[in-house]
């Protein structure tokens, strides 16, 4: 059913599945930079927003995606905003022994 809001199995699917695999990214790129892990953050913040642009792009035409979501700018940005600030707090549930060790080279 487009629009249909997805289950809590397939989200928390869905969020196991991007800490996973961004964590392992992430760790990759700042052992193989040397870049600061907040500038590396940063510039995942960037790969995401741009990201975002692009779906919601793909999601305004009148040929748009038949999904069923529409971008909605204002309340998108919070709700992300939102999500990235409970998630950076010392009390926000992290599954931080699911993370791998960071390393330095
Ligand atoms: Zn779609």
């Amino acid at each position: 059913m487009p629009g249909k809001t997805p289950t809590k199995s397939r989200r928390q699917t869905a969020r196991e599945q991007l800490q996973e695999t961004m964590t392992r990214e992430i760790c990759e790129i700042i052992n193989r930079t040397g870049l600061p892990p907040v500038e590396v953050l940063r510039l995942a913040a960037q790969a995401i927003g741009s990201f975002y642009r692009e779906a919601a792009r793909m999601h305004s035409d009148p040929t748009a995606c038949e999904c069923g979501w529409r971008p909605q700018h204002p309340l998108d940005m919070d709700k992300m905003s939102a999500a990235l600030r409970s998630a950076c707090r010392d009390d926000a549930e992290n599954d931080l022994e699911s993370m791998p060790v960071l390393g330095r080279a």
